[in-house]
């Protein structure tokens, strides 16, 4: 890639969070933390995931409404076709239309059971494609997709996986939003392949801040993400070590977004995991600050 361009090179990126719904009243204050601390930083919308199976139903849709009312946020609600009927997906969906939510981010979703298959319930959506057809007819909600820089696990093949991209961009989708990735090549290549596949949407970067390596490689692995070799090696030593552990976490993924910011890309989705201290460090050095302390 050659030397970086000075941070200042750029103009700041657009920026967005994902954060999860809180399962006990500690968890809840953690989010609501960091929700605040982020919101400073005015980015473009925060999204709030909806647990596999769609166990979180609740727990995401209070969440999503709680920043509604009290936050100048603006929400999108992840909804998944798992385990619900077409008219069930579209309640939930009219719902959220009717609090004032105006964005979803619409997907297909897992089965709750890990590794489990995903079966379509008898009277739903059967594809992410298919239920942005549908909550398009619910509202005229605006809706961001997941996409696959490593090619989604159960699709037949890349190009296979990039016509399923397509399809749910043609049935009303006017975003992608990637799956967790940490080589900036991995990315730049998919954006290439999308590229000359004719897909013009923004295909936005998911950029997962490393504050505990272990568990984020689990998870990462477990979403058929590569975790490379290097990262080991960049992390090793520090397992009792959080201070450190953070600050390494931040350096790489500050490299990360760096590299391809230098690569035009001026749209980042930071997976918070309701952790904003990285994601609010990486946004410093990007130019993002609260409005008072504006670089320049
Ligand atoms: P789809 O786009 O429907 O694709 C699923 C698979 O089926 C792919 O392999 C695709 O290529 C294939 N496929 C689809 N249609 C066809 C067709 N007609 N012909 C052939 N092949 C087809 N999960 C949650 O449970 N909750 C969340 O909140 C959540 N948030 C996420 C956010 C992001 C940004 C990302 C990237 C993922 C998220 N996930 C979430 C995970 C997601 O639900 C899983 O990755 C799931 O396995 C696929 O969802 P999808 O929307 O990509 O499905």
């Amino acid at each position: 890639f050659g030397a970086l361009p000075k941070p200042d090179a750029f103009a700041p990126p657009r920026l967005s969070f994902e954060f999860f719904p809180p399962r006990t009243e500690a968890l809840e204050q953690q989010l609501w933390a960091s929700i605040r601390r982020l919101e400073a930083l005015r980015p473009s919308f925060v999204s709030v995931t909806y647990g596999a199976g769609g166990s979180t139903q609740a727990r995401t849709h209070d969440t999503v409404a709680r920043i509604v009312r009290e936050t100048a946020l603006v929400p999108a609600a992840h909804l998944t076709c798992v385990g619900a009927s077409r008219g069930e997906v579209d309640d939930v969906a009219r719902r959220y239309w009717d609090c004032g939510v105006r964005h979803i981010v619409a997907l297909r979703g897992d089965p709750a059971e890990k590794g489990g298959r995903f079966e379509p319930h008898p009277d739903g959506y059967r594809s992410a494609a298919e239920l942005v057809a549908g909550l398009k007819r619910v509202a005229g909600f605006e809706i961001s997709v997941a996409a696959y820089p490593e090619v989604h696990p159960e699709a037949a093949s890349p190009s296979a996986d990039l016509d399923n991209l397509r399809r749910k961009l043609d049935a009303g989708a006017t975003r992608a939003i990637t799956q967790l990735f940490f080589d900036a090549d991995t990315y730049l290549r998919f954006l290439d392949r999308c590229l000359a596949a004719g897909i013009t949407a923004p295909v936005v970067p998911g950029i997962m801040p490393i504050s505990n390596f272990a568990p984020a490689k689990r998870f990462a692995l477990s979403c058929g993400a590569t975790v490379p070799g290097w990262l080991d090696g960049v992390f090793e030593g520090t397992e009792q070590d959080p201070d450190t552990r953070r600050m390494v976490g931040a350096v790489v993924a500050a490299e990360l977004v760096r590299l391809l910011q230098a690569n035009g890309v001026d749209e980042f989705h930071f997976y918070t995991l309701n952790k904003p201290d990285l994601s609010y460090a990486i946004a410093h050095i990007l130019g993002v600050r609260p409005e008072a302390s504006a670089p320049g």
